[in-house]
């Protein structure tokens, strides 16, 4: 079956007694044990049928034989960091999502170090490799800056260690990436995203192939009780069935608005994976089956007043849905980093991130060129 056939079909047989094409939302927190021989399910923190649909579609995505939903992408990344130890370092990329350095900043008094790197640069892992590394910690692109690690580049010097390599797979979604068919341990998602595709669902999931990890972040999540909800799984599998073609138009889009970017006399550099001279536009080509529908550009005026003056880009954080936002991230995102490490990264305080959605492009471009 092929990708787009599994978005529809995937977990959505039809029930037998009755005969719905879509399957009913299971929202019993608990089950009847006439039997007690047959406990496949038990209780909703651990089991949960809608919730059971959901994974085997995304599961699938990847060809995989594991994934596993969560209350948010938080939660899915806090779930796949328990897999670390004491005296275990963890490698991430140096411009990773605001809420993963979050994430990361409890790790401290779990004696887990970690190490920012840039790892477009695979020399640059290379080099900090060791026994005494737990995970390496890939976002690809990242945000907002659309750098590009090469996966299978970091997956080949991981592997003879036995290290485990995580995608952060949010902004490339799984219809344009394939961490694991890359070499990668773990796909990340927050399917809050592209996944959700309509700005209405919090999630998060983690796909991969080992038994092992399967049993640990299963017992995890049993433990720690952060599972979504039967009927946010029922959205976010709904969303799922329009996402090749929401990502299809995104992308489309997103190209017509760079286009119309370079020529503006108000914008300096634009990001974006697609250009041939963005720096790592070689590897983006090789490993995405399209560049992506966020962008970001140096603007020449206000920032505060271009935010202003959109009509049709809402100004809000976050990305992958119907809708196109518009954000600074000095100002927004990336405010909680401190400016030195801003500069640091290269996000100045004139950079503006577009999360292009599927209005029609020429009322996009419209609405881009009067607020430029
Ligand atoms: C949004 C996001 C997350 C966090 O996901 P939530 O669903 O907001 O918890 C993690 N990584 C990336 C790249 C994101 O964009």
């Amino acid at each position: 079956m092929e990708f787009d056939t599994k978005l529809v079909k995937v977990g959505q047989q039809a029930d037998t007694r009755t005969g719905d094409i879509v399957p009913p939302i299971h929202v019993a927190t608990t089950f009847e044990q006439r039997s007690q021989s047959d406990l496949r399910y038990f209780y909703g923190r651990g089991e949960n049928p809608t919730r059971e649909a959901l994974e085997e579609c995304l599961a699938s995505l990847e060809d995989a034989p594991h994934a596993l939903a969560f209350s948010s992408g938080q939660a899915a990344g806090a779930t796949a960091l328990s897999l670390l130890s004491p005296g275990q370092r963890l490698i991430s990329s140096d411009d990773v999502y605001g809420g993963t350095y979050s994430l990361f900043s409890t790790l401290g008094k779990y004696g887990i170090t970690v190490e920012y790197t840039d790892l477009t640069d695979p020399d640059a892992l290379a080099a900090t490799l060791g026994d005494d590394v737990g995970m390496i910690w890939v976002e690809t692109p990242t945000n907002p800056l659309l750098k590009v690690a090469d996966i299978t580049a970091l997956a080949a010097l991981a592997r003879p260690r036995g290290i485990p390599v995580l995608v952060d797979n949010t902004f490339a979604s799984p219809a344009l990436q394939q961490p694991l068919a890359l070499g990668a341990d773990i796909s990340l998602y927050s399917t809050t995203k592209f996944i959700s595709g309509h700005s209405d669902v919090i999630g998060g999931a983690l796909v991969h192939r080992s038994d092992d990890y399967q049993r640990a972040f299963f017992a995890y999540r049993t433990a720690y009780g952060n599972v979504p909800g039967a009927l946010d799984c029922y959205l976010l599998h709904r969303g799922l069935k329009t996402m090749s073609l929401r990502v299809e138009r995104q992308n489309r889009t997103a190209e017509r608005l760079v286009a119309q970017l370079l020529e503006s006399p108000k914008v300096g550099a634009v990001h974006y994976p697609g250009l041939a001279d963005h720096p790592q536009h070689a590897v983006a080509a090789r490993q995405m089956s399209g560049f992506g529908s966020v962008v970001s550009f140096e603007y020449l005026g206000d920032p505060q007043e271009l935010l202003k003056r959109t009509e049709l880009f809402a100004v809000a954080v976050s990305l992958g849905s119907v809708h196109s936002l518009i954000e600074c991230p000095a100002l927004m995102t990336h405010r909680p980093v401190p400016p030195e490490t801003r500069a640091a990264l290269g996000i100045s305080d004139r950079l503006m991130r577009l999360a292009v959605g599927i209005e029609d492009a020429g009322d996009l471009a419209a609405d881009l060129r009067n607020a430029l």
